[in-house]
């Protein structure tokens, strides 16, 4: 496993996890803590892993990643870990019910989903379509739950996600909570909008503040986690105002924005106008620094690669979203030699290292591609 080493799972934020190792080996754990900060710094899971260390069988300052505990938590499917989220209403839902009363098959779905997809990315931002706010109830759930006995563990853990989104309702029940916490219970919340919080509610809590992250944390993590290259990966950092989940959207939108021009470049070469062709490659492409143009041609490359990946396995229903334009060309050009399309792809990215004049690459390489993939039989 990637990432198996105790804390190991959080960016930076060095003097918070210290701050918690301490305050587990002195066995000093005050009953509730609010993780104060930007959005996208790991307040979510500085407190996830918190809970995670809390819990383990081993009783350690960290977690040891191998017990039933760490393991039930990597998963987030912990009977006594509990997030609390804000949730859209139930049809017909009354105060008192269940939080999850009235919900249909498909809001279960989508919750189970954002959940696991928390899970697996300790950084996703869990969001559920028409969610208004956290109910009051799933905050008298902590009470009632608290006098069960913990079945695992001495400790039951609350982490109240987002504390912000909670009703005035919700508010003043967290407050009663806080004012008189059952033994036992844990409360981490977590906000980016500590101003919206009730007073009472932070004067109640162990604040810890989670500060912006450095630019080499966020390119380290950009680079380990997400397969930044790494001059991206300090470009985008620098940008990203010490937000990972800030830099990460940029890393996205970056390569979606790349893969269109990439498909547009394929649908000019396709197409019978050589013109439009030209004229593309010189006013999107020519102008373009070298280190630029050697990214936007490997990104071809592996659009090719795809493509011929899916001409050998086609109709086996693997087919994702993401790469329907792969299987549309497939599809309407059976005859395309990907094969000398892509020596073309790997010819052009050699004189691009060697500072081969651009205009004249990218233009040579274009009417090569109208060549092979177009017309394969000329
Ligand atoms: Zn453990």
């Amino acid at each position: 496993m990637l990432f198996d080493m105790a804390w190991d799972r959080i960016i930076g934020q060095e003097r918070v996890k210290e701050l918690l190792r301490r305050a587990v080996s002195s066995g000093h754990v005050a009953h509730a803590y609010l993780f104060d900060g930007p959005e996208g710094v790991g307040k979510d899971a500085l407190a996830i892993e918190f809970a995670r260390v809390l819990n383990c069988q081993e009783r350690g300052a960290d977690a040891c990643g191998k017990c039933d505990s760490c393991r039930r938590l990597e998963s987030l499917q912990h009977p006594d870990v509990r997030l609390i989220v804000a949730l859209p209403a139930g049809k017909g839902e009354k105060t008192g019910d269940d939080p999850l009363k009235g919900f249909t098959d498909d809001q279960m779905d989508a919750l189970h989903a954002e959940l696991a997809a928390k899970a697996r990315d300790l950084y996703h931002r869990i969001s559920v379509a028409k969610a208004s706010f956290i109910k009051v109830n799933s905050i008298r759930e902590i009470r009632r739950q608290a006098s069960m006995t913990a079945s695992q563990s001495a400790r039951k853990v609350f982490l109240i996600l987002n504390a912000e989104e909670m009703n005035a309702e919700a508010s003043n029940a967290l407050l009663k909570t806080l004012e008189e916490p059952p033994g036992n219970t844990l409360l981490l919340l977590t906000t980016s909008r500590r101003e919206q919080l009730l007073p009472t509610i932070v004067s109640r809590c162990q604040v810890v503040r989670c500060a912006p992250l450095s630019v080499e944390d966020i390119a380290a993590a950009l680079q380990e986690r997400d397969g930044v290259e790494k001059d991206e990966a300090m470009t985008i950092a620098r940008l990203a105002n010490g937000s990972y989940a800030a830099a990460r959207a940029m890393t996205s939108d970056d390569l979606l924005e790349r893969r269109r021009e990439v498909v547009q470049f394929v649908r000019l070469a396709l197409g019978q106008n050589r013109t439009a062709l030209l004229k593309h490659v010189e006013t999107v492409l020519a102008g373009r620094e070298r280190a630029d143009a050697e990214r936007w041609l490997r990104l071809l490359q592996s659009w090719l690669h795809e493509a011929v990946a899916r001409r050998a396995s086609s109709g086996d229903g693997n087919e994702t979203r993401d790469d329907e334009d792969v299987q549309r060309f497939v599809e309407r050009f059976p005859g395309a030699d990907l094969t000398t399309a892509s020596r073309s792809v790997d010819r052009s990215i050699a004189l691009v290292e060697r500072n081969v004049y651009l205009p004249l690459v990218l233009t040579t390489l274009a009417l090569d591609l109208h060549r092979s993939i177009a017309s394969p039989s000329e």
